[in-house]
């Protein structure tokens, strides 16, 4: 694309079109990607028409190419000595406010579509986190499920083996996501020392016991539901007695579900691929620690937490029927269609908040916007893990760790801010579209700091 004329003479409509048919182009088969830049761009790219400093710099076109790709041979031996090759990714997306950051997936579904879309939403998120935090992913087609401790051991030191030449406590600090816990962190780290010969805070979602921050298992959980008290407080409601619909039962889920309970609403739900659970009365305490050794320690099925109290289980099927108030999905992108949209609307369903990123399909959010269900991204409703990772790496640098109190202060009022800042993009007349607001005020932040570093 040539560089642009005045946007003011230009028609907005197709020059999105156009848009999207070069990000199409030049990404071929790459769905997850295309799927968030179009949810994006649908929101961003007239704003940038409408503020011809963003435009003719091109500044949106330049963020949706990541600055570089890594992509390494991960080879690892089983306990039995079989050799066993994976795919080891790390994408280094956007640097403009500050170090490269973002999680590390390590899923059999791994691949660059997947590993590119959630690098793209982590630019809006981080920079929604009011920290200078740049954005980042990685991981691998590596399946930690059903792996012995060591056989976990291996593949982590020799995905590190090869990251370790990518990332630095100044250039690139990775963390957690799905499938990489703190175990994962752990082995990691530990490679990267014995590499590096140093002790700095290049990952972050570390143990507390070597410079990990407390409330980071926590954050993105709680901070999710931090966000949906400020949805709620705005319509003068706050959660007590409210149903709640919660999928997943990894970290996201788990701490979501625990800051539910704690403030008096009611989790009915729970799920992994096998299916999902229902509690019509809610989880309790003993459910609650049951479930954390189940998944953290015994890393067993959520089939076993029905048969354990006596719960429905429904095997291959998504918790996205039953009634409910509030619905948070903290699994995996597109876990929530336009069906299961309809269905919870049906069942009266009023804020939808996202733990995991993208769970909802284009088509969902349709139906949440159509009929007036409070929907917030996950760009913002769980941008509380990587706060926390941001304060983490704050601790690291100063040498000291802040209490509980402390944190969990700091990512509520974090929170807190991102609402407001979603609010003052989104509001439109009587209706908040957090999704507008989210994707706008998280472009504005990155795009003024590219424009001032100029054509880098
Ligand atoms: P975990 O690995 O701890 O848990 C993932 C959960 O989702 C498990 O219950 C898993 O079930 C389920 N799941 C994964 N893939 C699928 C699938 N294809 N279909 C159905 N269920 C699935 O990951 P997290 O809790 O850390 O992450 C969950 C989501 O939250 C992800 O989208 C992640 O990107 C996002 N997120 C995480 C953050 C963090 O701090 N951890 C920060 C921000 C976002 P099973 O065990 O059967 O696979």
């Amino acid at each position: 694309m040539a560089t642009p004329m005045n946007p003011s003479k230009l028609d907005p409509k197709k020059e999105l079109k156009k848009f999207l048919t070069l990000i199409k182009r030049k990404n071929p088969g790459e769905r997850e990607f295309l799927q968030a830049v179009t949810e994006v761009a649908v929101d961003v790219f007239p704003f940038t028409m409408e503020h011809p400093k963003y435009f003719k710099n091109k500044i949106f076109e330049r963020m949706c190419e990541p600055e570089r790709i890594f992509i390494f041979r991960v080879p690892w031996m089983t306990d039995d000595g079989r050799i066993m090759i994976s795919r080891g990714y790390r994408i280094q997306m956007n640097s403009a406010i500050g170090p490269y950051k973002g999680g590390l997936r390590l899923h059999p579904t791994v691949n660059l579509s997947i590993l590119k879309f959630l690098a793209f939403e982590q630019i809006f998120k981080n920079s929604l986190t009011t920290l200078p935090l740049g954005a980042g992913k990685g991981g691998a087609d590596f399946d930690p499920r059903g792996r012995s401790d060591n056989e976990v051991m291996r593949f982590c030191q020799s995905y590190m083996t090869e990251l370790a030449k990518y990332i630095g406590n100044n250039i690139d600090i990775p963390a957690g996501d799905i499938g990489t816990g703190s175990r994962e962190i752990g082995y990691m780290f530990g490679q990267y020392k014995r590499m590096k010969n140093e002790f700095v805070g290049v990952l972050t979602g570390k143990e507390f016991s070597y410079g990990g921050s407390l409330i980071r298992p926590e954050a993105t959980g709680y901070g999710c539901v931090y966000f949906v008290e400020e949805m709620l407080k705005l319509k003068e409601d706050n959660l007590k007695g409210k149903v709640c619909a919660v999928s997943g039962s990894g970290n996201v889920a788990q701490f979501a579900a625990r800051k539910l309970m704690d403030l008096g609403a009611k989790v009915v739900t729970l799920s992994d691929s096998g299916g999902y659970i229902y509690n019509p009365d809610g989880l309790d305490d003993e459910q609650w620690g049951y479930l954390m050794k189940l998944k953290n320690v015994d890393r067993g099925r959520i089939s076993k937490f029905a048969e354990k109290f006596g719960l429905a289980y429904y095997p291959e099927e998504r918790p996205w029927k039953v009634k409910c108030d509030v619905a948070l999905p903290c699994a995996t992108q597109n876990e929530v269609n336009g069906e299961d949209a309809e269905m919870l609307v049906k069942n009266g369903v009023q804020v939808v908040a996202e733990g995991a990123n993208m769970p909802c399909t284009p088509e969902a959010i349709e139906v949440f916007t159509k009929n007036r269900v409070l929907y917030a991204p996950g760009k913002a409703s769980n941008a509380g893990g990587v706060a926390v990772s941001g304060l983490e790496m704050a601790q690291n640098s100063i040498r000291y760790s802040w209490t509980k109190e402390e944190v969990d202060k700091k990512l509520r009022d974090i929170m807190k801010e991102i609402h407001k800042q979603c609010v003052k993009y989104g509001e439109n007349g009587t209706q908040i579209n957090y999704m507008k607001g989210a994707n706008i005020a998280g472009f504005v932040k990155v795009a003024d700091a590219m424009l001032a570093q100029g054509l880098v």
